[in-house]
């Protein structure tokens, strides 16, 4: 089948050498602009022969260590002291960022469930389908940053999926290790249909994702573990000169085993009992969900049914069935 061809124009050149910045220009006709346009920054950094690497942030809006480290690499970086290609787009789903919301408040796009995308989709299908037609096939190594937004906060970690090639499975796990978060996760996806990652993994790219905190608010450790991640990830593939700097504390290989996800059952109020990064034991209690207008009914409790550590947890104290209250990770 032939790929249709984007009609997203750029004002880049990604042939260029240099540090150049420039927009993706995506039509958007609305009631403030009729014949408007979205202009999504994109910035390439080229010098000399090496790989080429995507580097994606605000794929979700309201995850903003990726949009910040992003926007910090593109003004460190010296192309003269920088070999091969980065292609970055601090944020992705810039409505969405700009409304402090994770999907577009143009036309309710989750970028992150719109790949591939559609040329003649949506506004979020386009810029999907831009991302998947003319920059997925010029890169190696594609980096998406994500951390939980409003509703989830993680432990600050890089993120790979079990892969059927063992040869790239092994070199993604090198250059999640040389991230260097706290913790490097082989994450079981619950709806991997339309992301950004299997996309990228079925074009055959060495992929590369995050969860770097979340509650849509950034720390000053959340954002060194990303700034230091995204500089680690350029040494690792020889872009940067010098060695990959790990961190004090070894970063902790982890996955996600089954019954690793807690959900919750009903509506109520949701009360957690153990931190972010605790040790929990199968059976231990992870948090009650109260209910407010029925106080003579006692609180429902959730417990871990795996033991490892306290990875993910919800962020609002308000839940509604469904929801994932929980995530535990366990040791590789
Ligand atoms: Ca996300």
């Amino acid at each position: 089948m032939p790929v249709e061809l984007s009609l997203i124009a750029t004002t880049l050149d990604y042939e260029d050498d240099g540090k150049h910045f420039g927009h993706l220009l995506v039509p958007n006709s609305n009631n403030l602009s009729a014949w408007g346009t979205l202009m999504v920054p994109v910035a390439c950094v080229k010098n000399g022969e090496g790989p080429t690497m995507l580097l994606i942030g605000g794929n979700h809006g309201d995850e903003y260590e990726g949009q910040i480290s992003v926007l910090k690499l593109l003004q460190r970086l010296d192309p003269a002291e920088f070999r091969g290609r980065l292609i970055a787009i601090p944020a992705l789903n810039l409505p969405a960022a700009r409304a402090d919301t994770r999907i577009s408040p143009i036309d309710n796009g989750n970028m992150n469930r719109s790949f591939p995308g559609h040329p003649r989709g949506t506004i979020t299908q386009r810029i999907a389908h831009y991302v998947w037609a003319e920059l997925m096939p010029r890169a190696d190594v594609v980096v998406d940053l994500h951390s939980g937004g409003h509703s989830l906060n993680f432990v600050p970690s890089a993120v790979m999926h079990e892969l059927d090639d063992a040869g790239m499975m092994e070199r993604t796990a090198a250059a999640v290790k040389a991230f260097g978060a706290p913790i490097s996760l082989m994450l079981r996806e619950l709806d991997p249909i339309g992301m950004l990652d299997t996309a990228a993994e079925d074009m055959g790219k060495l992929f590369i994702s995050t969860e770097l905190g979340g509650a849509a608010m950034v720390t000053p450790e959340t954002i060194s573990v990303t700034d230091r991640g995204l500089d680690n990830l350029l040494k690792h593939f020889e872009m940067l000169p010098g060695r990959p700097a790990l961190p004090n504390t070894p970063t902790r290989m982890m996955n996600t085993p089954e019954g690793a996800f807690t959900m919750s059952r009903g509506n109520g109020l949701y009360e957690p009992v153990v931190d972010l990064g605790g040790e929990v034991k199968a059976g231990d209690l992870l948090g009650r969900v109260h209910f407010l207008e029925e106080p003579e009914r006692a609180p429902v409790p959730y417990r871990a049914t795996v033991s490892g550590v306290l990875y993910c947890r919800r962020v609002q104290g308000w839940t509604a069935p469904g929801d994932t209250l929980a995530v535990i990770s366990a040791d590789l």
